[in-house]
């Protein structure tokens, strides 16, 4: 018998596979582009024109692409404004989250994180054998999003187990809340690397991401991090392209540290064409703004569903008298809808919806008009 893999992995929950997107459809007996895909926060108008002549005309596609990505991290220093220095690519933002755990955790070492949220955080620090350190967000009653940060339960957990990282999702995934300006400053203050996911910030503001994010302020501190993505905004989730920007104390470690050819060429040329096409992903941007306040709306009027507000690209409603679970269903079996529901505690009565195109919420408010009967729980 060869050696077992590393113990801490048998407790590790078993891999739940995402079908692939024609699998479900086939299953569903429907062609995909009969399918409403609104479970996974993709962008439905997908890459600017730019980053799609930039995929049909690519060129190198048989040469390794930079490791350092030069073209795009000078690119994205332009259009975050912080130095290139700060800057790194990664394949996806998920990439780069479980990059900074590898160079940063020893075994036993804690990450604080704040359920409900992206469950990539605690994946990726079990697999890193590291101690996950849960402070649950609040069920929110002051404001109109569904869950707001316990601070004080933050800075007792922070004293308590000394978490190497901190990670918070602004806004948050999946109720869409975002901390107000105060609270993300009293968490920066704590002894801990704070790693901001900013994964929806481009759809918090007005103007892609630049007044409420955090990332000009990387290079100032020294103990925070942004996360960003190309594949909600810029509609390259396919492509896996992301970055982050870091200290500098961090930095020649996670040069080290990474796979050298971590963004493929088609994505680096992808995510450089977007960074020239920012008129256009603007508009992009602020129609589904737009479109998520007429969704928001028009759930709010259908009687089993509570809609929380939300500054990304979805909405998450709680559903009351029937099983989310069986609405979910319903809506991907009888009308050819995908939407998102969780099995987590505390997520059981809820479903997230990713913002669509006005056709897409046109035939979702129908079909939920049409499961207007209670379901079977
Ligand atoms: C979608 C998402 C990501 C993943 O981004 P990729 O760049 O596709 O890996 C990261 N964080 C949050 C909160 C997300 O919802």
């Amino acid at each position: 018998m060869p050696p077992p893999p590393r113990p801490h992995l048998n407790a590790l929950p078993p891999y739940q596979p995402v079908l692939p997107f024609e699998v479900r459809a086939a299953q569903l007996g429907r062609a995909p582009e009969a399918i409403v895909k609104l479970d996974a926060n993709e962008n439905p108008y997908g890459p600017s024109p730019l980053a799609r002549r930039a995929l049909a005309d690519l060129r190198y596609a048989h040469i390794y692409p930079d490791p350092e990505s030069r073209a795009l991290r000078t690119a994205l220093a332009a259009f975050t404004r912080v130095p290139a220095e700060h800057l790194l690519a990664g394949a996806g933002a998920d990439e780069l989250i479980d990059l900074l755990m590898r160079v940063m955790l020893e075994p036993g070492d804690a990450v604080l994180t704040c359920p409900p949220t992206f469950g990539m955080y605690a994946f990726d620090a079990r697999l890193n054998a590291a101690r996950v350190v849960k402070v649950p967000r609040r069920a929110n009653r002051e404001s109109q999003f569904a869950t707001s940060l316990d601070l004080d339960a933050i800075r007792r957990a922070a004293a308590e187990h000394r978490p190497k990282l901190l990670f918070l999702a602004t806004p948050n995934n999946p109720d869409g809340s975002l901390p107000s300006p105060e609270v993300l400053d009293a968490l920066l203050d704590l002894p801990t690397l704070v790693v901001l996911d900013e994964a929806y910030i481009e759809f918090a503001d007005d103007d892609l991401g630049r007044s409420v994010s955090r990332i000009t302020q990387v290079p100032q501190r020294d103990n925070l991090v942004v996360l960003r993505t190309f594949s909600k905004w810029a509609g390259l989730a396919g492509l896996r392209v992301g970055y982050g920007a870091f200290p500098a104390w961090l930095m020649p470690t996670l040069w080290k540290a990474k796979q050298p050819y971590n963004v493929n060429v088609a994505a680096q040329e992808a995510a450089c064409a977007t960074l020239n096409d920012l008129d256009e992903r603007r508009l992009v941007v602020a129609h589904l703004r737009h479109e998520r306040e007429r969704l928001f709306h028009a759930l709010q009027a259908i009687p089993y569903l509570e809609p929380y507000a939300s500054r990304a690209n979805f909405i998450l409603c709680r559903v009351e008298g029937r099983a989310a679970s069986a609405l979910r269903r319903r809506l991907a079996e009888e009308h050819g809808i995908l939407v998102r529901y969780f099995a987590t505690p505390g997520l059981e009565d809820h479903i997230r919806i990713s913002v669509g195109r006005p056709q897409d919420t046109d035939r979702l408010i129908t079909a939920l008009e049409a499961t207007k009967q209670p379901l079977p729980r």
